[in-house]
C-alpha cells in the first residue's frame, strides 16, 4: 500500500452535504430541558425568545438523522473546509509507538477554532430569519472572533461582550474581533442594567462569564430583532460540529483506516460530540466498537468529579434546565487556571453517553497539558490551543499504552484550534511558574450545595 500522506483534504464529491444528529440513534435520550419557571419540558415554542426558529427546532429535533446543510451555508464552509487529517508520523517517531496517530485539525481559519463551525450556522439563519442584530459573551475570545467573523460574512451586527480580565489580557482577540466589525464591550459595562449594577456595588470588578451572558441576553431581550447565541453545549451545536467527524470518517475510509480510540478535549462538548458523532453512531448501532474518551482539564472535571444533575447551562440561571454532568452553575476553576476548557457543565448529549457507559473521561493537570503541546508543537510545527493540547495529552497517553503492549492501534484525535492567543500562558509554562490546582472534594461540594431543587425530581 501506498505511504497515507502527511494531510489529506477530501476531495469535493466526498465533502458532507448533511450534518448527522446524534440523537437520531440513541436508544436512551438525554432527558427533557425543563422551563426554569414551571419545570414542564421545555417546548420548541420556549425557545423563540432566545434562538431564532430554525435552531429552536434544530435543538429539540431527536428523530432527524440527517439534516441538510443549506448552500449558504456551504459556500462558506468552503473557504476554510474541508480541514486536513493528518498523520502525525512526527509525534509517533518522537513517542517510539507502534500506534498510528491521527488529527483532525480546526485552527485553519481565521478564528483558529473549530467553532466558527457553529458560528455560521447560527448567523446564518439568524439572517434567514430576518435578524438585525446578535449578542453573546465570550471569554477566551475564540467563540467571539468566530461569531464575529460569520457575522460579517451574513451582514449581521454583533455585539461581545468580553470578560473584563480577558479584555484587558487579550488586546489582540479584541482587535480581531473590531476588525471583523463585531462591537467589543469590556464587561460588566455601563450599557446594562446588570453591568450597571455589579460596577456602582464594585467600580473595580473583572467580570466573569455569568455576568457577560446577563447583560448579552439583557441585551438580546430588550433589542428589537436581537438573538443572544452560544457557541458550545447546545444540541444544534453539536449537530454543526458532527462536520468535524463525518469529515474524518470520509478521510479515514478513503486511506482503508477506522479509529480504535477517538480522542478529545471537552468543554462544553461541542468539538468532542461534533468528532465522534458518526463513529458513535456505529457503536450505538453496532456495527464497531471504538473507544471515546473525553479529556478536560483536573482544575474543572465536569465529568469526571461532577454530578448528573439538572442545571443551568449559564452563571446568570436564566436559560432552561439540563440534565447533565455539572460542577454547579456558580462553579469558577481556580484563578491559576490557564489551559481553557472551564465551562462549569457539560453537553447534555455526551453527559447522557457517558453515564450510559459509551464514553470514557479522564482529567489532567494543566502543567502536563502544556507539556504535551510544547512537545507537539516542536515535532508536528502546529501551536495547539491549551485546549486542543488536552486531546494531545490524552492520544499520547494511548499511544504510550499501545508501546507498552506492542499493539498497532489507531487513535484519532481533535486538534480544534491554535494557541497563538495563549502566550502568557505558555510563557509561565515555560518558566516554570505555571501551577496546578485540584479543587478538593469539599470545594466542589459548594457547587453541588447550589444545585436548584425541582420538585419530584430533583430534591
Ligand atoms: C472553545 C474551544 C474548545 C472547547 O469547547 P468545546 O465546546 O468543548 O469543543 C476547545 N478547543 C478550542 C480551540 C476552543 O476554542
Amino acid at each position: 500500500m501506498a505511504k497515507i500522506p502527511y494531510r489529506l483534504y477530501l476531495p469535493e464529491d466526498k465533502i458532507p452535504t448533511q450534518w448527522y444528529n446524534l440523537r437520531a440513534d440513541m436508544k436512551d435520550l438525554p432527558d427533557p430541558m425543563l422551563n426554569p419557571q414551571t419545570f414542564k419540558p421545555a417546548t420548541e415554542e420556549d425557545l423563540y425568545p432566545v434562538f431564532c426558529k430554525a435552531l429552536a427546532h434544530q435543538e429539540m429535533d431527536d428523530t432527524t438523522r440527517y439534516i441538510d446543510i443549506p448552500e449558504g451555508i456551504r459556500e462558506m464552509y468552503k473557504l476554510f473546509r474541508p480541514s486536513p487529517l493528518v498523520r502525525a508520523y512526527n509525534l509517533e517517531k518522537e513517542l517510539g509507538t507502534p500506534a498510528k496517530i491521527y488529527y483532525k485539525f480546526e485552527g485553519n481559519n481565521t478564528s483558529g477554532s473549530h467553532k466558527l463551525n457553529s458560528a455560521i450556522a447560527q448567523a446564518y439563519y439568524a439572517k434567514e430569519q430576518g435578524l438585525t442584530n446578535l449578542t453573546t459573551e465570550t471569554g477566551a475570545g475564540q467563540w467571539g472572533t468566530a461569531l464575529a467573523e460569520a457575522c460579517s460574512y451574513f451582514h449581521i451586527p454583533l455585539t461581545v461582550y468580553m470578560v473584563k480580565a480577558s479584555y484587558l489580557q487579550k488586546p489582540f482577540r479584541q482587535a480581531i474581533i473590531r476588525t471583523f466589525g463585531g462591537k467589543v464591550i469590556a464587561s460588566p459595562s455601563d450599557t446594562t442594567e446588570a453591568g450597571r449594577k455589579i460596577l456602582a456595588a464594585d467600580p473595580e470588578n473583572s467580570g466573569s462569564l455569568g455576568t457577560a451572558i446577563s447583560e448579552a441576553v439583557e441585551t438580546a431581550v430588550t433589542t428589537e430583532g436581537c438573538r443572544y447565541v452560544l457557541g458550545s453545549v447546545l444540541n444544534q451545536v453539536l449537530l454543526h460540529q458532527s462536520v468535524i467527524g463525518l469529515e474524518s470518517k470520509a478521510a479515514m475510509e478513503m486511506l482503508d483506516e477506522y479509529p480504535d480510540v477517538v480522542v478529545g478535549c471537552a468543554g462544553g462538548g461541542s468539538n468532542l460530540g461534533g468528532l465522534i458523532a458518526p463513529f458513535m453512531q456505529d457503536k450505538l448501532l453496532g456495527k464497531a466498537n471504538p473507544r471515546f474518551v473525553a479529556v478536560e482539564p483536573a482544575s474543572c472535571p465536569s465529568l469526571t468529579r461532577g454530578k448528573y444533575a439538572y442545571d443551568f447551562c449559564d452563571t446568570g440561571k436564566i436559560t432552561p434546565l439540563a440534565k447533565m454532568y455539572t460542577l454547579g452553575c456558580s462553579f469558577k476553576p481556580s484563578p491559576n487556571h490557564a489551559g481553557g476548557l472551564r465551562y462549569h457543565g457539560m453537553s447534555p448529549i455526551l453527559s447522557k453517553l457517558y453515564h450510559d457507559g459509551y464514553m470514557e473521561a479522564m482529567s489532567v493537570e494543566q502543567t502536563k497539558v502544556f507539556e504535551a503541546a510544547t512537545m507537539f508543537a516542536r515535532v508536528e510545527t502546529i501551536l495547539p490551543a491549551p485546549e486542543s493540547a488536552h486531546a494531545i495529552y490524552g492520544a499520547i497517553e494511548e499511544a504510550k499504552k499501545c508501546k507498552e503492549t506492542g499493539e498497532a492501534k489507531t487513535i484519532l484525535f481533535g486538534l480544534t484550534g491554535t494557541g497563538y492567543f495563549d502566550m502568557t500562558a505558555y510563557t509561565s509554562f515555560m518558566d516554570g511558574t505555571m501551577s496546578d490546582y485540584i479543587p478538593t472534594d469539599e470545594d466542589l461540594q459548594v457547587g453541588f450545595d447550589k444545585l436548584p431543587k425541582i420538585p419530584g425530581i430533583q430534591e
